[in-house]
């Protein structure tokens, strides 16, 4: 039987040593880290969503701020309240929720974001630091996935590794970020061919396609560890509605360790949200260099650990 990697509990570890620095951060005479989240519109997944994030602040000590703006504001609108948290030294995190309305540039609001304060590591400065190895603020779904694989696979150094999928939020960040770790990484996507060959040869494969039960139990070697981060809703048999991850959670039980579907990536996401929260407060306390300096040192690989 594979092992089980508990993405719930990891998570929760990780939001005990983020409450330990927000209250360091705070004896030491700063102001709590604070969290603006902007949200436009009334979609309901994303009311559902920054809930979630708004309570889970509430945890480890976080100030959140919400914003609530209605679905016909503007844009330019939109732009000068991002312009004032970016200036608000009391907010160290600001996350503005997608999907926006269609008639705002949602990578034109993004990129308005202070690089700084960018919890989403969404910025193209941040994707570029990320990218050359450089520190920056990670992207939180990738960074959980890899603190899931450090808990069972702490050494990645000449691993091999498949990612499935090349979006910007998962695929491409987490490839950038398994490079550093020393692992050798293949990245896949819907037209790369031969990929349960490629998969067979796989040390560990991170699934982010989105694709139901994709990965099926001849993909996988013996001993390989398998972190699904894909979510589908499916109609059970039972006529109730639930969740399937991108692997046959079933046919992969020869694998060492595998994330379930839910309670695995899912948790760490939030997680991983409010410790970039935290990541962001430190560095504007201790100034750390600004926007287009150049940031020498190598990634700080003691991140992948949740404890
Ligand atoms: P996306 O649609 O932007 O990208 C999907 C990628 O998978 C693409 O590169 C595509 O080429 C590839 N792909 C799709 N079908 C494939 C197939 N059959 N074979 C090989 N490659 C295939 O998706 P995304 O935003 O990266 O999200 C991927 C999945 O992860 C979704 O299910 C999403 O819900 C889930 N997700 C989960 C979390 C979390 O917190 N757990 C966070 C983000 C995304």
């Amino acid at each position: 039987m594979a092992d089980i990697i508990d993405g719930r509990a990891i998570a929760r570890q990780l939001d005990e040593k983020t409450k330990a620095e927000v209250d360091a951060l705070v004896a030491a005479g700063n102001p709590a880290p604070g969290l603006a989240v902007v949200l436009v519109g009334d979609d309901g997944a994303s009311q559902v969503y920054v809930r979630r994030k708004i309570k889970a602040c509430e945890k480890v000590g976080i100030r959140s701020i919400e914003h609530r703006l209605p679905a016909d504001t503007t844009q330019e609108h939109l732009l000068a309240v991002i312009d004032q948290l970016n200036k608000d030294p009391q907010i160290h995190g600001v996350l503005c929720q997608v999907p926006l309305p269609d008639h705002i540039d949602t990578r034109l609001v993004l990129r308005s974001i202070s690089p700084d304060k960018d919890v989403d590591g969404f910025h193209p400065v941040n994707v570029g630091r990320l990218t050359t190895g450089t520190g920056g603020i990670v992207p939180c779904t990738p960074l959980g996935v890899m603190m899931l694989i450090n808990s069972v696979l702490p050494d990645l150094k000449g691993k091999d590794v498949v990612v499935i999928g090349k979006s910007n939020i998962v695929g491409k960040p987490v490839a950038n970020l398994l490079l550093d770790a020393e692992a050798t990484v293949t990245v896949t996507h819907i037209y790369t061919e031969n990929l349960p060959d490629i998969c067979r040869k796989a040390d560990v494969i991170v699934a982010a396609a989105g694709a139901p039960e994709l990965v099926k139990g001849y993909w996988v070697k013996p001993g390989a560890v398998l972190i699904d981060v894909g979510i589908t809703r499916k109609m059970g048999e039972d006529g109730k509605e639930k969740l399937v991850g991108d692997i046959a959670f079933d046919e992969v039980q020869h694998a060492k360790a595998i994330t379930p579907v839910p309670g695995g990536v899912g948790p760490m996401t939030i997680a991983c949200l409010l410790a970039n929260t935290v990541q962001a407060a430190r560095n504007l306390a201790s100034e750390a260099p600004a926007e287009g300096d150049d940031y020498a040192d190598a990634p700080d690989r003691s991140m992948y650990s949740a404890s």
